[in-house]
């Protein structure tokens, strides 16, 4: 392989004889040295830092094999270097990296002060360490994912080479053309899918799934032109079903390439493609795709931090810009054809104040053309601001509570439901909320909170520092877990305040609770966050009161819902129409083109003509399989 011939090459110009290296491989995007004197890299740290500005790359320092200690033995060692404070939770070798990788609730204190400890432990024992932070409350789908990359460990390191092989394959041709396809997502919420193409190279971003439609849920992959393992990478913006709901179909079609996304998605994605699976079992759907088709995606996931320029084909290179909607979530940056053109695709985007999130990152280093989401889009789209949201959902709990009623907040178990335990946790601590009240999170919104205290790198800085000093309000004792045997048993006292997914009573334990609830006048259901059009939320916000729903014994009969209905807006992970034009407005640099997408129809035609109008700029609503050329 021609490149890395001319990665050798550097290598080995830029580091003098004593570093003694033994190999030098591609690993994806990333490029691992092997050498035989791991001291002489660590006595003279500048190597490191050296060799990665000169490749534009990450790079990873191992020992040669011949070196590596026992593991019995090294496991001895690191449990003497690292203090007990660390409360190291767990200690695997990973023998195809070279690898140990050590989980604890402190990794600060495993990598020591300016890097001492882990240095300590690659010299002592050859062990290249992986630092990863434990959740501080349990979560078994993080355990299942860690354990299922440890187990496929050389099957994901030959999967990294292969990668690689296409990075690095022909060099980029300049004269390329750059055209993006709309799959799905287009003048409608849901599917969100994405095709970019250039002479040599097919990018999909995202393939997710309308969770709020039954007879047309996907996106038009029947589109595509090619056969699927043709497709060079999968970019997945965040982890919600309608940009990942789909990923794994594209696996169980024989696709076997990358999947780039931030390590946060990565863990939330796995969450909630399992539990799409389980919600369609249930209801006796079949799901298109299995458990087996997720566990393959998981073993392609390559992650990768904010502002992280990475190159993902010989004429591309990505870099996420944080979004602040969800934990992890990402803008996707395309540079492609060496800055002949460069795509921004907005995903999903909160350009406001949320208690969750620092503010979104809008500063690319070059723009054309901008696909920005249009959830809340309309001119209708104001929110209130965000403090009243909070007031008046605190004032609409505290009245259902002063009635002795219980209190429905159906959300989205990823994003919505932690942003309103903020919320909550926080009047509580300030005394704001109705003495006796039970708060009670049900659902998927447990596992999703324990992947949050996992990385508390995304969250904003003063709930970081609540999760790294163990005053995590998402394990506040203010929250009680619900066991599924009881559910029943929460309602009989009154004054519970239940958080559970999900959020547009398509599903799961809200619909349960719905049922049990809804005849009940002192009750209260409180919208916090999108109805899909089609979804039975969308129609209780409109005033149905009467649904059809299936009784126990099969047959349909008639709910009516005689509690009190409230929708509380401003809490929405999207941005209502002003911060949309500000978030525009303060786009850095200016994009020559908008395509903007992720709206209702109405709605997305109407913003593109306001935006057009607004900033003097070519914004359009494309339909669904429409094609643009880019360059
Ligand atoms: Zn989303
Ligand atoms: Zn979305």
């Amino acid at each position: 392989m021609e490149y890395l011939k001319k990665i050798k090459e550097t290598i080995l110009a830029a580091l003098p004889p004593d570093t003694m290296i033994s190999s030098v491989e591609l690993e994806g995007p990333e490029v691992a040295i092997y050498t035989k004197n791991p001291k002489a890299f660590f006595q003279n740290e500048n190597y490191v830092a050296k060799i990665a500005s000169e490749l534009k790359k990450r790079v990873n320092i191992r020992t040669d094999k011949s070196l590596l200690t026992e593991p019995d033995q090294a496991k001895e060692k690191i449990l003497q270097l690292v203090p007990k404070d660390a409360d190291i939770k767990e200690i695997m070798f990973d023998t195809a990296f070279s690898e140990v990788v050590i989980e604890a609730i402190k990794p600060g204190l495993v990598i020591g002060k300016g890097g001492e400890t882990s240095k300590k432990i690659i010299m002592e024992t050859g062990w290249t360490p992986r630092i990863i932070r434990a959740p501080t409350s349990p979560s078994e789908i993080l355990k299942g994912i860690r354990l299922h990359l440890h187990k496929y460990s050389n099957e994901r390191k030959k999967i990294l080479q292969e990668t690689a092989k296409k990075i690095y394959d022909e060099p980029a041709r300049q004269d390329s053309w750059v055209r993006m396809t709309a799959l799905g997502s287009f003048q409608e919420v849901g599917r969100s899918c994405i095709l970019v193409e250039t002479r040599g190279t097919k990018i999909m971003m995202d393939c997710g799934v309308n969770v709020a439609s039954f007879d047309d849920p996907y996106p038009y992959l029947d589109a595509l032109r090619f056969p699927i393992n043709e497709l060079d990478a999968l970019i997945i913006s965040h982890a919600h079903l309608d940009h990942t709901g789909f990923a794994p179909y594209l696996f169980k079609l024989g696709y076997r390439g990358p999947v780039y996304l931030t390590d946060a998605t990565r863990d939330l994605m796995a969450l909630l493609q399992f539990d799409y699976i389980d919600v369609l079992v249930k209801e006796g759907r079949e799901p298109p795709y299995t458990e087996r088709d997720v566990k393959e995606e998981i073993k392609h996931c390559i992650t990768r931090d904010y502002r992280e320029v990475t190159d993902i084909a010989p004429d591309m290179r990505l870099t996420f810009h944080n979004a602040a909607h969800i934990l992890g979530s990402a803008s996707v940056h395309l540079n492609i054809g060496e800055g002949a053109h460069n795509l921004v695709y907005s995903a999903d985007i909160k350009y406001g104040f949320t208690r969750l999130f620092d503010m979104v990152d809008n500063n690319f280093p070059r723009l054309e053309t901008l696909i920005l989401e249009s959830t809340y889009g309309a001119k209708e789209d104001v929110q209130p601001p965000r403090q009243d949201a909070e007031q008046k959902l605190v004032n609409v709990i505290n009245e259902g509570l002063r009635q002795n009623g219980n209190i429905l907040i159906p959300v989205f178990s990823v994003g919505r439901a932690q942003e309103i335990m903020l919320v909550i946790e926080n009047a509580y601590r300030n005394g704001m909320l109705e003495e006796g009240a039970r708060v009670y999170i049900d659902g998927m919104t447990k596992e999703a909170s324990a992947i949050h205290t996992a990385y508390p790198e995304y969250l904003r800085k003063n709930v970081e520092k609540r999760v790294l000093q163990n005053d995590s309000p998402f394990t506040s004792p203010l929250f009680q877990i619900v066991d599924t045997a009881n559910r029943e048993a929460i309602l009989t006292d009154g004054k519970a305040v239940i958080v559970a997914s999900s959020g547009m009573l398509t599903g799961g334990p809200s619909v349960y609770y719905l049922h049990k609830m809804a005849n009940e006048p002192r009750n209260t259901l409180i919208f916090v966050g999108y109805q899909g059009e089609g979804s039975v939320g969308r129609k209780i916000q409109a005033g149905v009161r009467k649904l059809p729903i299936v009784g126990e014994n099969g047959r349909t009969k008639e709910l009516s819902l005689n509690l009190r209905v409230e929708t509380v807006e401003g809490f929405s992970g999207h941005s209502p129409r002003p911060e949309l034009t500000a978030y525009v407005k303060n786009l850095h640099p200016k994009p020559k083109r908008i395509l903007v997408n992720h709206g209702e129809r109405s709605k997305t035609i109407e913003f593109s003509r306001y935006l057009s109008l607004k900033f003097q700029t070519n914004a359009t609503a494309i339909k669904n399989l429409e094609t643009v050329r880019l360059k």
